[in-house]
Order: C-alpha cells, then sequence, then structure tokens
C-alpha cells in the first residue's frame, strides 16, 4: 500500500497493493515538472487507487505520442501523481509525496539520455537510454 498527500494537506491519495513497477525518470518533462534531476515514480493499479480533494492537471504528449496527465495541487502546487493514455489501467504515483518515501525501491532508470551529470547515479540499476524495450 502507498498512502501520500501533497504539502498543505489538501489531496490525499492511497494505492493498495504492490507497485507494478519502480522507477526513477529522469526525462526533460519529469525534470521540468519537478524541478529535479528525475522523479521517482510507482506504478499503481488504478482500481486500487483513490484521491481525496481536487487536483488540477496539465497534459502534455509523451516520447511515444500518449496523452500524459499530471495533478498536482491547486492550493500548493504539489505534483502528486500522473497517468498516460498508453497506459490507462495504470496511476503513475510520484514518491516524494508518499508519507513514506524510505519505502520506494527503483528497479530501473529511464531517460537516462536525458539525466543531468549532477544527478546521482547511485544505487547502479539497470538504465535505459529511454523507455525499456518492451
Ligand atoms: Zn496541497
Ligand atoms: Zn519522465
Amino acid at each position: 500500500m502507498i498512502k501520500g498527500g501533497c504539502l498543505c494537506g489538501a489531496v490525499r491519495y492511497c494505492a493498495d497493493g504492490e507497485p507494478v513497477f519502480q522507477a526513477f525518470c529522469h526525462c526533460r518533462d519529469c525534470q521540468r515538472a519537478s524541478g529535479g534531476g528525475h522523479l521517482p515514480v510507482a506504478g499503481a493499479m488504478r482500481e486500487t487507487f483513490s484521491t481525496t480533494g481536487e487536483t488540477r492537471t496539465f497534459q502534455t504528449k509523451s516520447a511515444k505520442g500518449h496523452d500524459a496527465t499530471r495533478h498536482f495541487c491547486p492550493a500548493c502546487g504539489s505534483l502528486l501523481f500522473g497517468e498516460s493514455s498508453g497506459a490507462p489501467g495504470l496511476v503513475m504515483i510520484y514518491m516524494g509525496t508518499a508519507d513514506e518515501p524510505s519505502a520506494f525501491r527503483p528497479q530501473m532508470r529511464i531517460f537516462t539520455r536525458d539525466r543531468p551529470g549532477w544527478d546521482a547515479a547511485e544505487p547502479n540499476i539497470p538504465a535505459f537510454e529511454t523507455f525499456p524495450p518492451d
């Protein structure tokens, strides 16, 4: 189970079960949206995911041409989770907002072509220039 919420507490979320995947995403969109060198992302099954409080959204096109929608708190601006039309069954939780961020167990890095040199390369986990192979 992953529980979390935004900086001001207006938005809370909960996902039951184990994450489907856990990855660092270094893509430029995640960098711009977060202000950091990567986002720690845990995939949760949509049917297990629930929220309280209203989010605002911002949509971009993913590198594969899918609609990528990021949800953030309209009051405090915390970036909370995302969705992609390419994976409609999944919600991507940005794990810095989890109540227990130390539970995150990154399994891979994606979009390392965009990783800045100052963004730590540890731990040594599988890394992919863009998406991992299907
Ligand atoms: Zn908030
Ligand atoms: Zn990304």
